[in-house]
């Protein structure tokens, strides 16, 4: 009898929802509003009506499921699937796994999302199934999430592999979690923007600069477009940038020791032009022997990690 797992991945504006075999075929993926403010207690109700109305029309019984494995944002405790907090959905000590268990019968195992995003990657992207990783997500924020001995590492209360809050500096610009200097202020899409910004008003010969002057703001995807058209001012940004993530890089790699380092997040659509620098500054930096263990990846999956991840929650409970 085919059985079949449930993955969800909880965003700020959208809910990925996924049903998916055990053997990793995704069988339907589509996605919600989420439900904010005021309403964001809905949001477990919400993906359950979701989920039987797709299981429904995709003729399967919800007693063949094997369990549903979702990702949030925020602080979130695995043990007892509580999110204790998640400043953008509102929720405070939120009991998600309870109530997603209590509406559907069903084992709920929860996650952050930056670790399911880590897991789906491992089982079905990048990773190929490797004892020890570690993934970056480098977007609006900088995620992280590790892998050791198999099983994700989310730490006493939730807090494990937050890497987006390392102090890289501790004279750096402020970060929204009210400290300085976190890998997050820098090597993030909105930290790279930043330090453009910076550099521009310094470097009229850069084609960088008409276009700031132009839009009155940059992006890492315009960064990244310079570095493509041989913009040395460009290529300094982002080689100070990926200096500090290859230097971050290397201290979890200490940490770790892992077969794989995976980058995935919007500014990892840059590629090879992300990947030369940070594996070059990885090298300045990390043990030759931690070196020759591990390989660089960018992230396959898209938006599909953590519809995949939330899936291999479920199905790594069975055995
Ligand atoms: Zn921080």
């Amino acid at each position: 009898m085919t059985k079949y797992l449930l993955g969800v991945d909880i965003g700020g504006t959208t809910i990925k929802l996924g049903i998916i075999s055990e053997t990793g075929d995704i069988l339907d993926k589509w996605e919600i509003t989420t439900q904010t403010g005021e309403q964001s207690d809905r949001i477990p109700h919400d993906i359950w009506a979701s989920l039987m109305e797709h299981l429904e029309a995709n003729n399967i019984d919800q007693y063949d499921c094997l369990g549903i494995g979702a990702g949030a944002p925020g602080f979130v405790v695995a043990d007892t699937g509580d999110i204790a907090q998640a400043v953008n959905l509102g929720w405070m000590d939120f009991p998600l796994g309870d109530i997603l268990h209590d509406l559907s019968g069903l084992p709920v195992y929860i996650e952050n999302d930056a670790n399911i995003a880590a897991l789906g990657e491992n089982w079905l992207g990048s990773g190929g199934l490797a004892e020890n990783l570690v993934m970056i997500t480098l977007g609006t924020g900088v995620g992280g999430g590790i892998i050791v001995s198999g099983k994700i590492v989310s730490g006493t209360n939730g807090m494990a592999g937050e890497i987006g809050h390392m102090t890289m500096d501790v004279h750096g610009v402020k970060c929204n979690c009210g400290r300085n200097g976190c890998l997050e202020t820098i090597a993030s899409a909105t930290g790279i923007a930043r330090i453009a910004q910076e550099h521009v008003e310094k470097h009229p010969e850069s084609v960088l600069t008409p276009l700031y002057e132009k839009k009155g703001r940059l992006t890492a995807k315009d960064v990244f477009d310079a570095v493509k058209e041989k913009d040395q001012v460009a290529q300094d940004i982002v080689n100070r940038v990926m200096d500090t993530l290859g230097l971050a890089i290397s201290n979890i790699t200490t940490i770790v020791n892992p077969y794989k380092i995976i980058v995935g997040g919007g500014v990892s659509k840059a590629g090879q032009a992300l990947l030369e620098p940070l594996e070059l500054a990885f090298k300045r930096y990390a043990l030759p022997r931690i070196v020759e263990g591990s390989t660089f990846e960018i992230a396959k999956l898209g938006n599909d990690a953590g519809i995949i991840g939330g899936a291999y929650l479920v199905k790594q409970h069975q055995s």
